[in-house]
């Protein structure tokens, strides 16, 4: 049997044909026009201003805490309950993150604890310098309550919608809330350029920085010129040409990612311990991967025989991301807990949710879970 991945990689078709035309133009290289050609749909898609094309979410993540200015010693809100690339940069800044747990509806940064948690920082003498608020799994985080707090505070948002692409929050596209927003085009993401990421901003500043920083901080002159400290993080134009491309079939993406959603949650209706995760008001998720949750006396055992069994079949399932707060590298950072992401941790599974997934994948999948409960 060959092995049914947790989301690998689909293009649409017409990659090749922006591939070719940088072929031939000879643009290969970090500049070009499938550069500013991506950055456009992406910026139109989202419904943002200005985009930066980078070589990956964490780079995006790293221009756009170096825009707000966070530096040695600064402190950073932060979803604990996500990706490590989420938090790196917020170290290589030298700078110390300050995790805040989840909420029940969305598995997303909790409002109520991110306002004690910055009250608390407050109080010890330090205003955080930025919050970081992630969408997990394509499900969005309260984003209008994060907003009111980050306003009343005066803290700007950072936005990784690494995940989120294609989801939306009370209508409004993903990647347009905050200061900056920050997409990922990883192998494995809702759509990719193989690897490589976006920043997104209303401001013209912060992107004309972030494209200036990527390109090695060069000044304006003949000879290569630096004031400040650069970073080599600008996307290639032949990974561009991919985004291109993608970009054309990202609805269709989103509309196989639910349905394959529905589908699981159809078939498993009928199992008590399996539990989804249901859209909250004003939610559209782009459904990126179907996640479950295995309820009842044994769930954390359950979950690992579903994966166990999976894994036997050739079939790749993961575990929900083992939030940052129980990482042995942040071992010493500051969190703000309400005990949820460890307990969605214990009990959650990702099931394989590619959008080129056949239905025979499928039912296979289905059937092998059933076999667990
Ligand atoms: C993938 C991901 C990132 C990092 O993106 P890369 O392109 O892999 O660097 C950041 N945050 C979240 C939530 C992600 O899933």
């Amino acid at each position: 049997m060959e092995r049914v991945y947790l989301s690998s990689p689909h293009m649409g078709g017409t990659e090749l044909k922006y591939i070719q035309e940088a072929f031939e133009s000879n643009w290969i290289s970090p500049v070009g026009p499938n550069i500013a050609a991506f950055e456009n749909d992406l910026a139109l898609y989202t419904g943002r201003a200005h985009a930066a094309a980078l070589t990956s979410g964490t780079a995006a993540i790293h221009l756009a805490l170096i825009i707000l200015g966070v530096t040695a010693g600064d402190e950073v809100m932060c979803s604990s309950f996500t990706f490590a690339g989420t938090c790196n940069p917020i170290v290589y800044q030298g700078a110390h993150p300050v995790f805040v747990d989840s909420e029940e509806d969305t598995w997303n940064m909790d409002p109520e604890l991110l306002r004690k948690g910055i009250e608390d920082r407050i109080k010890s003498g330090k205003q955080p310098k930025a919050i970081i608020v992630v969408h997990l799994y394509g499900m969005p985080a309260k984003m209008d309550l994060i907003m009111n707090i980050a306003r009343e505070f005066d803290i700007p948002v950072i936005e990784d919608a690494a995940e989120g692409l294609g989801a939306s929050y009370n209508g409004q596209k993903l990647g347009s809330f905050g200061d900056l927003s920050i997409l990922s085009f990883n192998g494995n993401k809702i759509i990719t350029t193989s690897g490589g990421g976006a920043l997104l901003s209303d401001n013209k500043e912060y992107i004309d920085k972030a494209k200036f920083l990527a390109t090695q901080a060069r000044d304006n002159a003949p000879h290569y010129e630096h004031s400040s400290i650069g970073y080599n993080y600008r996307l290639s134009n032949i990974s561009a040409g991919i985004g291109r491309g993608q970009m054309e079939v990202l609805e269709q993406r989103v509309k196989r990612k639910r349905e394959i959603f529905e589908y699981y949650k159809n078939e498993l209706s009928d199992v008590d311990n399996i539990q989804f995760l249901s859209e909250p008001e004003k939610c559209f998720s782009n459904r990126w991967l179907t996640t479950i949750l295995v309820t009842g006396e044994n769930g954390e055992k359950v979950k690992d025989n579903v994966r166990i069994l999976l894994e036997n079949n050739n079939i790749e399932s993961r575990p929900l991301w083992k939030p940052m707060h129980m990482q042995p590298v942040f071992q010493g950072s500051k969190a703000y807990l309400n005990g949820i992401s460890q307990k969605l941790f214990e009990i959650g599974l990702c099931l394989p949710s590619g959008s080129n997934m056949i239905e025979e994948d499928l039912v296979r999948t289905i059937d092998l879970i059933k076999e667990c409960f």
